[in-house]
């Protein structure tokens, strides 16, 4: 059921799906509104004039109470509900009570919140009591309201009958779903017309083979950076396809630093530098980048992906697992300057071939398309919240925190990394008594603060706190971090 109400001068809609307890209320352009109006068949096409149903809502009495999830959306408790099964979980306040009656005609809604659609802060702050703080490297933490809005879509993708995950991926509703997310991830890291986007499959680990076999010949050189353990991976698997050098590694320092790049001594005839920008595992990233002999620079950004900006035309190639920052697994999304696809090796396998998914727009074969579609809300919902300036100062703070309730514990907490390459995405740390270690995690998860420990190579810690963990999550954590000093320092 769709229904509408004006609220300062904007159109919201609301989905209200009968097997879900919650009911997605957004704000809709009038152009889609006719659209979700037409394929929903639920107003006469009479009625797809945006005006006439804000006529009709000013006219229509029955008053519901929602609460603003956000300055963006608004949830309402869908009362069916009850009928099916009781909801696991309670977001609402059992104050906010609904009394819209369902199915069957307009309603209106009174918020029980201002909505202020000036605020760039759509993240749901408020954590459901039911949701724990998932401090995982990935599969990793996503955007509450990203999730309530694709609970809500689940079962009938805007009255198309169908969920996103039994539509044709060559259907017109597929299409305009990939290209929205396209669009919108182009929109957010500002990428040049120059360069095409293609989501892919096999995960980050494929793109190390990928990137060799459709740039190089088997005898060309090429340069890596290595910072840590994905990187260590990708030269490893370069090796396989080109004649890979590691000009530098960090592994004597334990994957704590990067070089200063004057002195980096690069081939001379190397056909591109890769770096890795963030070590998920050893929490290294680079705030500024190299400048590669030949002017090609690679760059595995899996764990930092779309969390600042980042001025695209400096790469050939940025790759991206999804599955930390803007979906999740299954997704991997390439950036590549159109003037380097076309030449891969002939024993390049079909699938990892950069022209054959340029051509057909990453729909070669059947691409993971709901993942695509989490992906694309993902990215709206980045772009409600003012894009990747206002992501990155939320980030910046959240780690700004931890790293000071780090380094101000006295060496109780120690984060090896050099402080001017130090992740804001990834915070590794230990604790001066190793063998307080396991219970600091298992005491931290008994606060619904989960998967802390460190990668089984490294030890110790690690949170990470990509885009979707809130600033309340971050605050929490340091909160239980300052108590548990206080308890076995
Ligand atoms: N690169 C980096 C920086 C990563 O963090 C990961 C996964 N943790 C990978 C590559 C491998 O990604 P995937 O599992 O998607 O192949």
């Amino acid at each position: 059921m769709i229904a509408f109400t004006p609220t300062i001068g904007r159109l919201y809609s609301y989905i209200i799906n009968i097997n879900s307890p919650y009911t997605y209320i957004y704000p809709l352009e009038d152009s889609k509104l006719k659209h979700i109006i037409r394929s929903a068949k639920i107003l006469s096409p009479s009625l797809c004039d945006p005006r006439s149903i804000r006529h009709r809502v000013h006219t229509t009495t029955t008053p519901a109470i929602a609460m603003a999830t956000s300055s963006h959306s608004l949830l309402l408790q869908n009362p069916n509900r009850a009928l099916l099964k009781t909801p696991s979980r309670s977001i609402l306040p059992t104050t906010h009570l609904n009394t819209v009656n369902l199915p069957t005609k307009l309603i209106s809604i009174r918020c029980a919140a201002t909505t202020q659609t000036q605020d760039h802060s759509p993240l749901t702050q408020t954590q459901s009591q039911d949701r724990v703080f998932n401090f995982a490297a990935g599969p990793a933490t996503l955007p509450e309201n990203v999730l309530l809005k694709a609970e809500s879509e689940l079962y009938n993708w805007h009255g198309s009958g169908m969920s996103v995950m039994e539509m044709s991926h060559r259907g017109k509703e597929f299409l305009s779903i990939i290209q929205k997310a396209e669009s919108d991830l182009r929109t957010l890291l500002k990428i040049p017309s120059e360069y095409a986007v293609l989501f892919l499959q096999g995960g980050a680990t494929t793109q190390f083979a990928a990137i060799p076999l459709n740039l190089v010949k088997p005898d060309e050189p090429v340069d890596y950076l290595v910072t840590g353990s994905w990187g260590d991976k990708a030269f490893k698997e370069a090796q396989k396809f080109s004649k890979a050098k590691v000009i530098w590694s960090g592994k004597s320092d334990k994957y704590t630093r990067i070089p200063s790049f004057e002195g980096l001594e690069q081939s001379p005839d190397a056909k591109y530098l890769h770096i890795c920008a963030n070590e998920t595992i050893h929490g290294v990233e680079f705030k500024d980048y190299p400048t590669p002999k030949n002017g090609l620079l690679v760059a595995d950004m899996s764990s930092n992906f779309c969390s600042k900006p980042v001025d695209v035309s400096k790469f050939g190639i940025i790759y991206a697992g999804a599955q930390k920052n803007v979906g999740p697994s299954g997704v991997t999304i390439v950036i590549v300057r159109k003037d380097l696809i076309g030449n891969a090796q002939e024993i390049t396998p079909i699938m990892l071939e950069y022209k054959i998914h340029a051509d057909n727009n990453s729909l070669y074969n059947t691409p993971p398309c709901y993942g695509i579609y989490m992906c694309g809300l993902v990215f709206e919902d980045l772009l409600a919240q003012g894009g990747l300036e206002e992501v990155e100062k939320k980030n910046k703070k959240k780690a700004e925190l931890l790293y000071s309730a780090i380094d101000g514990s006295n060496g109780f907490y120690r984060c090896p990394v050099e402080r001017s390459v130090r992740s804001l995405m990834n915070v590794p740390f230990t604790l001066e008594k190793p063998e307080l270690e396991a219970e600091f995690v298992k005491e931290a998860a008994k606060e619904k603060m989960v998967q802390l420990k460190g990668h089984r190579s490294v030890g110790g810690m690690r949170a990470s706190i990509y885009n979707a963990m809130s600033l309340a999550g971050v605050e929490k954590l340091v909160a239980f971090m300052k108590d548990f000093q206080a308890k076995h320092a």
